[in-house]
């Protein structure tokens, strides 16, 4: 069994319109935008991050603005719901906030004991914030959301799959413990992880596959220390008879990939080097940073990419 994993890392979706992303997630939700990169393979794409002060691992919530893709749509294969925690008590708060950009589908519920307000964001994400008191992980407040309200990372994420049994094999392989199930979810934790420690599986033996597209989750990528425990984690993979992809470099982690049985994309990525790499936490996610192997196409992307936030009205 793997013992390195820690959780999760982050959550990459898809997205078209990207200052209505960086809008979102950062001044609505009020999460820190720790980086503006652009997509290795597609450099005239963003890579938009977002997360607590430095971006730390359980925090993540990254996003792939294509101008023109159509909208997702859910199904099975992916992971259904990213669910964010927040403390005790604050989704009147939010329900009122998100009420106010009269967001759909928000909806009350109360899930394995826990406050739950499930929304959806502006291009389709299947979003939910839980109330949960004993996250005690410290959010980001730079953004006008106060400690009593904020975001402290992420809670838990679900797998939507068509049979349950080889997802919850390789989660169980993957260092994950079966806990309670209800209403047709299986939930597994990771004891001792990093505060984003729940995945929950969501069975829907009849449902197609998702097509991937806006508001859709590209992958899902869990938390390892460093290199070497990317690298034993690959190795136990490989000795299970996963394809995992060889590490490539993402700049501010180490990354792996490779696909589960129930269709759904997992990366493992390293804590180290960290997002203030390339820029000092006080300024991180103000000014674009690129690849090197796509500097020179600088001056080139400064006229492509959507600027992400509006002029200031002089
Ligand atoms: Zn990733």
């Amino acid at each position: 069994m793997i013992t390195e994993i820690k959780g999760l890392h982050h959550v990459t979706s898809m997205a078209r319109d990207a200052a209505e992303n960086n809008r979102f997630f950062s001044k609505t939700l009020g999460l820190r935008r720790v980086k503006q990169t652009v997509n290795f393979d597609e450099p005239s794409v963003y890579h938009l991050y977002y997360g607590d002060e430095t971006g730390s691992a359980g925090t993540v919530m990254t996003h792939f603005p294509f101008p023109h893709i159509a909208r997702g749509k859910q199904g099975t294969g992916e992971v259904g719901t990213t669910v964010f925690s927040v403390p005790e008590g604050s989704l009147k708060y939010w329900e009122d906030r998100l009420a106010a950009e009269r967001l759909g589908d928000l909806e009350r519920s109360e899930s394995f004991g826990q406050q739950r307000l499930s929304l959806r964001a502006p291009e389709g994400d299947a979003l939910a914030l839980v109330e949960d008191k004993a996250d005690s992980r410290v959010p980001w407040t730079g953004n006008g959301v106060g400690a009593s309200e904020a975001i402290r990372g992420f809670h838990s994420a679900s797998l939507r799959v068509r049979d349950g049994g080889a997802t919850e094999e390789l989660l169980k392989f993957m260092g994950y413990e079966k806990a309670e199930s209800a209403n047709g979810v299986q939930r597994l934790v990771r004891p001792g992880g990093n505060g984003a420690d729940l995945i929950d599986i969501e069975v829907l033996p009849g449902v197609d596959r998702a097509d991937l597209g806006a508001g859709s989750v590209h992958h899902i990528a869990f938390a390892v220390e460093n290199r070497a425990a990317q690298l034993a984690v690959r190795k136990a993979l490989l000795d299970t008879g996963y394809q995992v992809t060889p590490v490539i470099d993402r700049d501010y982690f180490w990354a792996i990939y490779f696909r589960t049985p129930g269709g759904v994309l997992f990366e493992i990525a390293t804590n180290e080097p960290g997002f203030n790499r390339d820029e000092d936490t006080a300024h991180l996610g103000e000014s674009l940073k690129l690849p090197q192997q796509h500097e020179h196409l600088r001056s080139q992307l400064a006229t492509w990419l959507q600027p992400l936030e509006e002029k200031e009205s002089a």
